[in-house]
């Protein structure tokens, strides 16, 4: 914050921003993708542990974010054949990726597998056998983890878990090794080892804890029984603070991994997505109108920017602080508003009566924490198209994606002659 530019953001001026390129605007901070994972790199060193730091880049594909952590040293977790190729396209190394995802297509398996991928996380004895034949068509061997599912309770929200029992992740635990040892029989396929994850914004280490000490005995089982293992994969789901959440340290995810798998002999490797791009966002929006509501309800503030923006508040029911940019409206009084976008959903509402400053029509606001599953959520509904993208690092700051041109909205569509006219 500063007394004349307003709020800024890695030290560039978020008002100036939403002047120059217009709004609705993602800005991703540079310093801060770096920052976060030179810190969990930092935690996972303290505590002795080598591990491999796998992006989870659904959070966030563009190519400068990816670019960015490939250069910090990071691999990347996809799921899908277009993730895998846009890592690639960023210059990630193929044996620097892990493929997971609850089905691949035979194509996508083809494509990770011709590229070279590390590692396929695979999630049932069905996805296996494909994935052999697939393999043995193009002479390939792939080197699979099974990914586990250790019915534990990450106490997360219903739609972001996956590691309960009846969630649809994962191979129920009490197949995993007779999958296991079924799987190093067949052609094409080499297990390496277990993957496990178990949901994201996960707040406290309880749950990491639970799944990875089952993750452990399964280690142990496994080998009594002859079967090699070198890797687990740890997963992601690390949460970070959106308001007043307890998020836990990474040295704290750090902790629970050194316990129960330190000395199993096992490569490591984590997935993290959101703990490292949530904050390095911040989506910039313009109030439309402020409309008056009956006397004991708050204030309506109608955003350019709607859930075809930002979905997380509309499927999560998500809360991202919301800071005006403009020194005057940070210092203003508050006052109870309820803050909307303008799609005709009753789902498009950002906050409820939330103390604001009060704010008025033209004024720019920041949606924070909005860096991970915020520009890679969008869609064209209502026919808005996709918000421009900026990058900010150390006070410069440059556009990384245009706003999307009208016309695009039906580039590719084709009309058949027969609608043209009605039938006879
Ligand atoms: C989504 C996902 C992640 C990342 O989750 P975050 O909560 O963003 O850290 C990691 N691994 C797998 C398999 C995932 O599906």
């Amino acid at each position: 914050m500063d007394a004349q530019a307003g709020l800024l953001f890695e030290d560039a001026s978020l008002q100036n921003i939403a002047q120059s390129v217009g709004t609705p605007c993602w800005v991703t901070g540079a310093g801060t993708l770096r920052r976060r994972t030179r810190n969990l790199k930092a935690a996972f060193a303290a505590s002795g542990l080598n591990v491999s730091l796998h992006y989870a880049m659904k959070a966030n594909d563009h190519l400068a974010t990816l670019t960015l952590l490939r250069s910090e040293g990071c691999g990347a977790d996809v799921v899908s054949g277009g993730e895998l190729m846009r890592a690639l396209q960023a210059g990630i190394a193929a044996s620097d990726i892990i493929f997971s995802g609850v089905g691949k297509t035979d194509m996508e398996m083809a494509l990770a597998l011709e590229s070279g991928v590390g590692q396929i996380n695979v999630e049932s004895a069905e996805e296996i056998r494909r994935l052999s034949n697939v393999a043995v068509k193009l002479r390939r061997t792939a080197r699979i983890a099974l990914r586990v599912n250790p019915d534990v309770d990450a106490g997360t929200h219903e739609k972001i878990s996956t590691g309960r029992a009846h969630d649809k992740f994962g191979i129920a635990w009490d197949d995993a090794l007779d999958i296991y040892r079924d799987a190093a029989t067949l052609p094409g396929i080499e297990p390496v080892g277990l993957a496990v994850h178990i949901g994201s914004q996960i707040l406290s280490p309880t749950p990491y804890k639970a799944a990875y000490t089952r993750v452990a005995d399964l280690v142990r089982e496994l080998r009594i029984n002859g079967l090699p293992v070198h890797i687990v994969d740890c997963g992601g789901g690390l949460g970070i603070r959106y308001r007043d959440e307890l998020a836990p340290a990474p040295a704290a995810l750090a902790g629970a991994i050194r316990d129960t798998l330190g000395d199993c002999g096992v490569k490591l490797a984590i997935e993290p997505g959101r703990w490292i791009a949530a904050p390095a966002g911040v989506l910039l929006s313009t109030v439309i109108d402020v409309k008056r509501q009956s006397e004991d309800a708050p204030d309506l503030i109608i955003l350019d920017a709607a859930m075809n923006d930002l979905a997380r508040p509309a499927l999560y029911d998500s809360w991202h602080g919301i800071l005006p940019v403009s020194p005057e409206r940070l210092n203003a009084a508050l006052s109870p508003q309820t803050v909307v976008g303008p799609v005709c959903e009753s789902s498009d509402v950002f906050a409820s009566s939330r103390p604001l400053p009060s704010l008025r029509p033209g004024d720019v606001v920041a949606l924070l924490d909005t860096g991970a599953y915020g520009a890679v959520m969008s869609s064209n509904y209502n026919a808005r198209p996709l918000a421009a993208q900026v990058m900010v690092d150390h006070g410069q700051w440059q556009i990384i994606k245009e706003r999307q041109p009208i016309e695009d909205l039906w580039a590719g569509e084709t009309v058949p002659q027969w609608c043209h006219r009605a039938p006879e």
